[in-house]
């Protein structure tokens, strides 16, 4: 399969934290590489709770199991179906195939692909996506117990408008939210 209808094939499919910290070595990404058009290829462990041996062996013993179980039965719920499909075909086999479907070189295809899904990175989806913005008024330029901006009085600047930013996840929401109590409490204190 061509390295693009790959990465179509895995579109949307990327964890959100691996789209913000690629590159970065996070939950199950193993290495990431500068390569070709892509400007990374993240490897994830999509299954960091079993090593190849475990994995392998749960795929042979699915080839023999009562009602031929298909790959993500086997799995037994650890990872989303869609996921399963798309490390499949990023695997060079049919989405989701029956265990006893496996030969030997495909069932070692799908265990790299589990266990170090390749996932291209080429860029990001751009503003109208973005969910944080980078950047703002430096932290210098306040004053840490009221975020009132030095030298003028009774100005206050909170939230995404301040140089803070942190992975999803909720710690914006509660940057946000904090630096904005913090400044509407001095604001409706101060003299
Ligand atoms: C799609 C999406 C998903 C997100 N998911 C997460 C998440 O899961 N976890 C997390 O921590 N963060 C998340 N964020 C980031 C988080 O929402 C922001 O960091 C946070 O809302 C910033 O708060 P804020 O008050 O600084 O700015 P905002 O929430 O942007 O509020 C600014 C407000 O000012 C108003 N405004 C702008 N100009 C003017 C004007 N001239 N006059 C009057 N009003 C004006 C705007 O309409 C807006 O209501 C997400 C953001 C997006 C876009």
């Amino acid at each position: 399969m061509a390295a693009e209808d790959r990465a179509q094939a895995l579109g949307g499919l990327v964890p959100e934290d691996l789209r913000h910290e690629a590159g970065g070595d996070q939950g199950g990404v193993a290495a990431a590489a500068a390569v070709g058009e892509a400007r990374f290829i993240v490897a994830v462990d999509l299954l960091p709770e079993l090593d190849r041996e475990a994995l392998r062996s749960l795929l042979v013993a699915g080839g023999s199991a009562a009602g031929s179980p298909r790959v993500n039965r086997v799995l037994d719920g650890r990872l989303q179906r869609r996921v399963v499909e798309a490390a499949c075909v990023a695997a060079g086999l049919a989405p989701n195939p029956r265990c006893r479907e496996l030969d030997r070189g495909a069932r070692h295809a799908l265990v790299e692909g589990l266990k170090g899904l390749r996932v291209p990175v080429d860029g990001t989806l751009g503003f109208d996506r973005a969910e944080v913005t980078r950047g703002g008024l430096s932290l210098r330029a306040v004053d840490p117990r009221s975020l009132e901006v030095n030298g003028f009085p009774g100005l206050y600047v909170f939230g995404e408008l301040l140089d803070v930013d942190g992975p999803i996840g909720g710690l914006n929401f509660q940057a946000a939210f904090a630096t904005a109590e913090l400044a509407a409490r001095h604001a409706t204190e101060a003299p």
